[in-house]
């Protein structure tokens, strides 16, 4: 199924490089279905910000496309993936490699697309495979570590809640306890339980999670800490 028309040339920026990207529609669009080429939004090296490995650094690889349309999303410029260039998941992978040990891949929702190329790629490489996503479509890659943040507008599907190895769920106001309750029934016994202040309302939500994870301490409290050391 193709799903995006996409421009003829591109300008991408990958760690400071710019490419100029150009192919036939056609092509790119069969490339894209595949899972051989993504929209690429940025790929860039920093420090993990969030959950379980935040203070670690690693090479962030942001996919373009995300229709879940959280009202508070902080990289709602990834949604339209048609403005982000298709990119060959060959050249994506030649540069992360200069980086790190350690691929995060983010979005938009990366599960949009095919994962399997690009990971298997990276696999290949000896490299360690993180994913940041919704859930809200189906599974597809090989992940050494998967962080499941579900959205109530557009639910996890499949059997990504078994799989997750951690759940973090995004607090903006007092009834996503609840939310994160009901999450938390799906995964499995293992899987780290995170509640993180959507970034906006921090000052109002920070006290609530603060007295929700001493009140119920199998929850743990994530904070974007990239955004406090001013980093991406
Ligand atoms: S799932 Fe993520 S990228 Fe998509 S709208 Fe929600 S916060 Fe933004």
């Amino acid at each position: 199924m193709i799903r995006f028309q996409f421009q003829l040339y591109w300008e991408v920026e990958v760690t400071g490089k710019y490419y100029l990207c150009r192919m036939a529609d056609k092509q790119v669009m069969e490339q894209v279905d595949k899972g051989m080429m993504l929209p690429l939004m940025e790929a860039f090296y920093t420090i993990q910000g969030e959950g379980f490995h935040k203070g670690t650094a690693a090479y962030f690889i942001r996919v373009g496309g995300c229709d879940v349309g959280c009202h508070w999303c902080d990289v709602k410029e990834s949604w339209n993936a048609e403005t982000h260039p298709p990119t060959a998941i060959g050249d994506i992978v030649e540069d992360a490699v200069n980086y790190s040990d350690t691929i995060v891949v983010t979005g938009g929702e990366p599960l949009t697309w095919n994962m399997e190329p690009l990971t298997s790629a990276l696999k290949s490489k000896g490299l360690q495979t993180h994913i940041e996503t919704s859930g809200a479509y189906p599974l597809s890659g090989i992940w050494d570590w998967i962080c499941l943040s579900p959205k109530k507008n557009k639910l996890p599907v499949g059997d990504i809640y078994a799989r997750a190895d951690e759940l973090k769920v995004i607090v903006y106001n007092k009834h996503d306890f609840r939310f994160a309750e009901e999450q938390a029934t799906k995964v499995s016994g293992d899987c780290v339980l995170y509640l993180q202040p959507e970034w906006s309302v921090r000052e109002k939500v920070i006290p609530l999670i603060v007295d929700y994870v001493m009140k119920n301490p199998k929850w743990r409290v994530s904070l974007q800490t990239h955004k406090y050391l001013n980093i991406p």
